[in-house]
């Protein structure tokens, strides 16, 4: 049965807290931000329309996650820099897997419709913080950051998909505040309808690191939950996963009117 409780952003507020990340003074390495570069500019060479930044969620086994790194500019609130995703109930994917998984084909989908796309990551062996992926999409200068999750939960009965939001008196993104909201609001109704999963709506959250740092509309997709058998099934299935990603270029469409 599907259901999405009320309070549920709440209770995944909470738990997110926990399992998101946390780092210091996060800068980029040398390395990254040449490949950072390079990324941007074959993207560059394909076209001139919006500057698509995709973050797919977390990254493989063997990273050190100790590290921790203030969850917004000046905050003392230090979270962990690297976080363990959820993992797959039925299809025993973990969630560093999905997330890629969908983000390249989303990547494939978007430069079909004629948008640039910049990348967070494409490996899993990688140590990327949330702070980090944001300065990949801040400095070059993307449109808007779309940070690909799925959820968990302790109670498999719950299901569907959301978006995360800033609220309105968020003290790092009140400039994009509205266009975050217009952005969250586009895509889980455009995935929703493609997909058919359960339309869970906005979370509306101040905490997470990935938001606070960005200098552009962004959001995070929580395309179900890992913990659901049915929604599991359903996002692990190659055929589906291009119908997800259709949905959610869809969303990216609407966003930018086109
Ligand atoms: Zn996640």
């Amino acid at each position: 049965m599907k259901k999405c409780l009320k309070g549920l952003a709440l209770v995944l507020g909470l738990a997110l807290a926990g399992t998101y990340g946390v780092c210091v003074q996060a800068m980029l390495t040398e390395e990254e931000q040449i490949a950072g570069r390079q990324q941007k500019s074959e993207a560059a060479e394909a076209d001139d329309g919006p500057l698509i930044a995709i973050d797919p969620g977390h990254q493989g086994p063997g990273q050190d996650m100790s590290g921790v790194e203030p969850n917004g500019p000046g905050s003392d609130i230090m979270k962990a820099r690297l976080a363990t995703g959820t993992s797959g109930c039925v299809s025993g994917l973990d969630e560093y897997e999905l997330d890629l998984d969908v983000s390249l084909k989303l990547r494939d989908e978007l430069i079909k419709r004629g948008y640039r796309v910049i990348m967070t990551r494409e490996t899993h062996d990688i140590d990327i913080s949330n702070i980090e992926r944001c300065q990949v999409a801040n400095e070059a200068g993307a449109d808007i950051l779309l940070r690909i999750h799925a959820n968990g939960s302790e109670d498999s009965s719950v299901s569907g998909a959301l978006t995360a939001a800033p609220s309105s008196s968020n003290p790092y993104v009140s400039d994009i505040y509205e266009d975050c909201v217009k952005l969250a609001d586009d895509l889980i109704n455009a995935y929703c309808e493609a997909t058919g999963l359960y339309n869970c709506g906005i979370w509306v959250t101040d905490d997470m690191t990935g938001i606070n740092w960005s200098d552009m509309p962004v959001t995070i997709l929580e395309m179900g939950f890992m913990t659901n058998p049915g929604d599991d099934a359903y996002m692990a299935d190659e055929e589906n996963q291009d119908i997800m990603v259709q949905g959610i270029a869809n969303g990216v469409d609407a966003y930018f009117g086109r």
